[in-house]
């Protein structure tokens, strides 16, 4: 018997799952809508024009350890004004701990490491559903996870009261994640209204909100609009946190650029929290990588190139919320008797269509369109080009 026998495969993680399968497939018009990220017209992940400008800036930039604090306080400021506002007191004040992160999973991780190490015993609520890798962050530093009502299967929309008695009942001062905007997998945001009754609630059951903001810009377009949840909870004064991810906004996946951020009482409290979040992150990977923060802080602080990213930033969201119309459109067109009205209603990167496991098997085998079982299609993959075919293809495969 040798060292390794006891270790058997992890089980997959199930967006890779289905590109490995998409890449096996040999198929010259194959459709990977699994992975949650914007494509050209031809399936291929783009680079931002603000990404390139930023690049042409840092390029003469000595990446020495000298520099890298620097750049990181700046990234952590530009990225903490980003979510809470230009002109917030917090961050005028300095009211909040904020470190720079592996992406938006790092972010969430060093949370989940803060919260098991300063509230032993308390859990995470998560939204049923939520991204697959949230239960494994969570569970991976030894937090118990809740999960609360959010989606409801008929209407295909927010189980608003559902969600609301979750609140009602988890005990008093818990620990809930929320997504912003674009909810993954579910596209599925509240209204204004009703974040606001939730931020109330929040308040009166002295609950701790921890925001994973992984997709601002792409349910409205406007990076200001998209923080609104956000902006909700401020002006109710909540102390609260957010993990910020630029894989999407800014098209930056490989660089894991990332902000965790803490709300505090006051200066000493953020010190102190901040000192903590760095010693955590120093024992799993000592100092995170300095070129993609350099990049994301000179496109939010300079304001040509900032211009430039809210530009492409609408462009995508309106690109998505295009090829939403034309799938719903074509669908229609074809005669489906299915009601699709919910591609429409739904926000953000994803659509949670209503594919059945069997449905999605059948496109994949069928149709070579591939995507997680849930039914969950990442819009960002569906391009003018694909777009009638896969129309087509739901259509063979619901009717
Ligand atoms: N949160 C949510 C809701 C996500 O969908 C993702 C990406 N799939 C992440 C966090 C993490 O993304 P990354 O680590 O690439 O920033």
């Amino acid at each position: 018997c040798s060292w390794w026998d006891h270790v058997t495969p992890a089980p997959k993680d199930p967006v890779n799952a289905v590109t490995e399968a998409f890449l096996a497939d040999p198929c010259p018009y194959k459709i990977n809508l699994g992975v949650g990220a914007y494509r050209d017209d031809e399936g291929k992940p783009i680079v931002l024009q603000c990404v390139r400008e930023a690049e042409g800036k840092i390029a003469a930039t000595n990446f020495l350890e000298s520099t890298s604090t620097a750049v990181s306080s700046k990234f952590v400021e530009e990225s903490a004004k980003l979510v809470y506002g230009e002109d917030s007191d917090v961050v005028k004040e300095g009211r909040f701990a904020g470190i720079q992160a592996l992406s938006g999973t790092g972010a969430c991780r060093l949370f989940a490491e803060f919260q098991k190490r300063f509230f032993p015993d308390s859990r995470i609520y998560l939204p049923d559903p939520t991204w697959s890798n949230h239960h494994n962050i969570w569970r991976d530093a030894h937090v118990p996870e809740r999960t609360f009502h959010y989606y409801h299967p008929d209407s295909k929309g927010l189980n608003f009261v559902a969600l609301m008695d979750d609140v009602k009942n988890a005990p008093d001062g818990s620990f809930f994640l929320l997504h912003p905007c674009a909810h993954n997998p579910t596209g599925v945001d509240p209204s204004d209204e009703q974040w606001q009754q939730i931020s109330s609630l929040f308040k009166v059951k002295n609950h701790f909100p921890f925001f994973d903001v992984a997709y601002q810009g792409f349910a409205s377009g406007d990076l200001e609009r998209d923080a609104r949840a956000i902006r909700i909870f401020l002006e109710d004064g909540h102390l609260i946190g957010c993990a910020q991810s630029f894989a999407k906004n800014m098209g930056l996946y490989g660089h894991r650029v990332g902000c965790l951020s803490v709300l505090c009482n006051n200066k000493i409290q953020a010190v102190a929290i901040k000192s903590q979040l760095q010693q955590i992150a120093s024992t799993m990977y000592g100092s995170p990588p300095i070129h993609g923060i350099a990049l994301v802080s000179k496109i939010l602080s300079h304001p040509d190139i900032r211009a430039i990213w809210h530009k492409e930033v609408k462009f995508m969201a309106t690109h998505v919320q295009r090829m939403r119309a034309t799938v719903r459109e074509a669908l229609e067109k074809l005669g489906s008797p299915l009601n699709w009205q919910h591609i429409t209603n739904q926000v953000g990167m994803f659509c949670f269509s209503g594919l059945t496991p069997n449905e999605v098997d059948l496109l994949a085998k069928e149709f070579h369109i591939y995507m997680t079982k849930d039914g969950r299609i990442s819009m960002g993959g569906v391009t003018a080009k694909n777009v009638d075919y896969l129309a087509n293809a739901i259509h063979e495969v619901t009717a």
